[in-house]
């Protein structure tokens, strides 16, 4: 939203740009992070948000709490 670039130090607000109680997927493609700050103007205004660019950039690996585990009983069946 603004030029600052977001850190661990800034902080930041995970955004949905479609609103999970409107039916948002919680993927990452409908997420965005934006400062504390930022998030706040874009609910205050009702402004749009842009794409979410910046999640590589903030990331530098998996959030924990943010991922749902996907590991599903995968049995190896193989001869022996
Ligand atoms: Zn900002």
């Amino acid at each position: 939203m603004c030029n600052t670039k977001i850190t661990r130090i800034t902080g930041w607000r995970l955004h949905y740009r479609v609103p999970r109680v409107k039916g948002g997927p919680a993927n990452a493609d409908n997420r965005v992070l934006l400062h504390p700050e930022c998030h706040d103007r874009v609910h205050s205004l009702h402004l749009s948000v842009p794409e979410p660019r910046l999640l590589k950039e903030a990331f530098e690996g998996p959030e924990p709490n943010e991922y749902e585990s996907l590991t599903s009983g995968s049995e190896r069946a193989g001869p022996q």
